[in-house]
């Protein structure tokens, strides 16, 4: 984040961070969302907290945040400081190309509820993922997250890398014993979208040899004990 912001301020320029699964993270001893300009975060179901879908931006800029506000509704605001005239009481303005993006009250009250409930989850992943480091750390083909020094991570998402074993075999086999194993991420420039404007000939070396030995294990606050167990039991007997 320093570097990034060190090249904005060089240019210019205004950072927009997704913190989509990062709240609760900090780094060098700040949280996620009090270091860029504008910070997102994501509240799908399998974020660190959720509104069912939708998310949050933050600033602390006091004309981004009126931008944002504008943006959110249509462009319009009934803001007698931002208008050119006033009408009388039923009168608005549409100042700038906006869109509905307004989450619901409802969702919001689910959010609420879910801020209170933030510091047990994150403390339940970071219990989780002790666990894991733990129980993997003699097996040397199965590779662990490295925790870059400085940050403390809100631990959204565990994924080990399997180094001799085929990951694909392995993934079925966990899928098969019934464990909810997925892979974050496919390269985002292997997509067809991407492929179709300009990435066709762009291979990143580094993140296709991550994406081939990747496998994320269960992670949530749910996750019992016995659960986990499993989960360590059933791999560490795959790959040994
Ligand atoms: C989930 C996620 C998003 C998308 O969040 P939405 O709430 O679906 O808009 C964006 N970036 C990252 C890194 C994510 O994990």
């Amino acid at each position: 984040m320093d570097e990034i912001h060190s090249i904005a301020r060089e240019h210019n320029l205004v950072v927009i961070e997704d913190g989509a699964h990062a709240l609760g993270s900090v780094y060098k001893g700040k949280k996620i969302g009090s270091l860029s300009d504008m910070t997102t975060f994501s509240f799908h179901p399998v974020k660190p907290i959720t509104t069912g879908e939708g998310g949050m931006i933050v600033t602390d800029n006091e004309s981004l945040y009126k931008k944002l506000l504008l943006f959110r509704s249509h462009g319009i605001t009934r803001d007698d400081s931002l208008m050119n005239r006033n009408d009388g009481p039923w009168f608005y303005q549409q100042l700038d190309l906006g869109y509905n993006y307004r989450i619901t009250d409802i969702q919001c009250a689910l959010g609420c509820s879910q801020m209170k409930k933030l510091d047990r989850f994150l403390k339940r992943r970071k219990e989780i993922v002790a666990r894991y480091n733990e129980a993997f750390a003699g097996c040397n083909n199965i590779v662990t997250p490295y925790q870059l020094p400085e940050t403390e991570s809100g631990w959204h998402l565990y994924i080990v890398q399997i180094k001799k074993h085929d990951r694909k075999k392995v993934f079925e086999t966990l899928r098969e014993c019934g464990i909810g194993v997925n892979v974050h991420y496919i390269p985002v420039y292997m997509h067809p979208y991407y492929q179709e404007h300009g990435y066709e000939n762009v291979h990143c070396r580094n993140a296709e040899e991550v994406y081939s030995h990747i496998i994320s294990l269960p992670l949530y606050p749910g996750l019992s004990i016995e659960q986990q167990e499993y989960v360590i039991r059933t791999l560490k007997d795959i790959c040994e």
